[in-house]
């Protein structure tokens, strides 16, 4: 690794800090250490803040601060989500529906589901990556009780119709959850105009601390003619309304809070200049280094994904090799990354295992600078070509 220049390219995996979001947890840390149940001072400070970070979350997706249920990530919010309405419902119905290209913290949860007598339909994706909201409607059965479809993919950045969803849902009166994690505080969500009941998000992917998360509830769990439509699935102490127990992690919500609140005030500007870098990137590629292929849509993207395909070599060779030359980029889900499997996200959009191992995902961020940009795009064909010299795959073709 070039000790001189490091440039992170990787921050649909995580984000750094913002600076001002690790001087806000610190503070808290030192000060903010009360558990917020105690009735002294000390945690009724503590509960002040965290009814102040409740407020400016719910702020951003246009919700009621009474709908915001802290958890430890978003893998935790998706499976309150799922398995809290489905155990909840199961007398309603056992049928759900999802797509083939959800995080595995949607995807498992769901195939555990399917272990324990419920239905799931997998909808398929165009070679975009977006669902096709009449094939959305004609899987709805009677038994349908829930639709989890994601906001935005996090290998290949499509954005799904979720207006059109949650019109769907709404009028066939099914719950709606969507995972979030990807989209939060990169692009703007408005729970009620999109008729969203339950929404993941996690605080490290928007340049805030790791283990925080949120669950968005829709009118605290009532809905008219189902009355509670969600249960726990902790038992313990009754923190966050009983939805999920635990002593309340104060100083990383206030961290969070922050990040949402420099989110919201960055994110017209931020979505116009990484728009622009990542439309600066996919052109230059797909002009300069050949047999380079796009992977997901053009423009219903998020502004911070780039996904590209490169035949006839592995994606965790270019990752390695652009490492080497101090650049952090991933073949995809970096949940995923270990494992040599193909993603099945690009199987699911149509390309052959084959070209889904040449997969590279750039993933812009708020400290991304053009510059970062140019040196990108100044070693990558160096390290294609290299790799390409002495691929067995282009051997065979040649
Ligand atoms: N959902 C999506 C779409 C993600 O990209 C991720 C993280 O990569 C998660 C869920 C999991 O979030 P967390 O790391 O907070 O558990």
């Amino acid at each position: 690794m070039n000790d001189s220049k490091y440039i992170y390219l990787d921050n649909a995996a995580t984000t750094p800090m913002d600076p001002k979001v690790i001087e806000e947890v610190n503070i808290h840390f030192r000060e903010t250490y009360g558990n917020s149940s105690s009735l002294h001072s000390v945690g009724q400070k503590a509960g002040q803040i965290l009814l102040k970070s409740r407020e400016t979350i719910a702020s951003l997706i246009n919700a009621k601060r009474d709908d915001i249920y802290f958890t430890s990530s978003g893998t935790e919010a998706d499976n309150i989500a799922i398995f809290g309405v489905t155990s909840k419902n199961k007398e309603r119905g056992n049928h759900i529906i999802t797509t083939s290209i959800e995080h595995h913290a949607v995807e498992n949860p769901l195939k555990e589901l399917e272990t324990r007598g419920f239905k799931v339909t997998f909808l398929p994706v165009d070679k975009y990556g977006l669902i096709n909201t009449k094939d959305l409607e004609n899987a709805i059965t009677k038994k349908t009780i829930l639709i989890s479809i994601m906001y935005a993919n996090n290998e290949i950045g499509t954005i799904e119709p979720i207006k059109e969803i949650g019109a769907i849902a709404k009028k066939h009166d099914i719950i709606f959850h969507t995972d979030a994690v990807q989209a939060f505080g990169k692009i703007p969500i408005d729970v009620y105009d999109m008729n969203i009941d339950l929404l993941s998000a996690s605080a490290h992917k928007l340049y805030g601390p790791k283990g925080v998360g949120i669950l968005y509830i829709y009118n605290k769990g009532i809905r008219n003619g189902w009355g509670k439509y969600i249960e726990p699935i902790m038992y313990g102490g009754g923190h966050e309304k009983n939805m999920r127990p635990s002593t309340v992690n104060v100083p990383g919500i206030a961290g969070f809070a922050k990040a949402v609140e420099i989110a919201k005030e960055e994110m017209p500007k931020e979505i116009q200049r990484e728009t622009k870098m990542r439309d600066k990137i996919i052109t230059w590629i797909l002009e300069n280094i050949e047999d380079s292929f796009l992977n997901g849509h053009p423009t219903q993207r998020l502004p911070n994904n780039i996904n590209l395909g490169f035949k006839y070599i592995e994606g965790e060779s270019i990752v390695l090799d652009l490492d080497a030359e101090g650049i952090a980029t991933s073949t995809g889900s970096a949940c995923s990354s270990e494992s040599l499997e193909p993603s099945h996200v690009l199987l699911a959009i149509g390309l052959k295992p084959e070209e889904s191992h040449g997969s590279l995902r750039v993933s812009l961020g708020r400290f991304t600078t053009e510059e970062d940009i140019d040196y990108f795009l100044e070693k990558l064909p160096h390290v294609i070509e290299r790799l390409r010299e002495i691929s067995p795959l282009k051997k065979e073709v040649n």
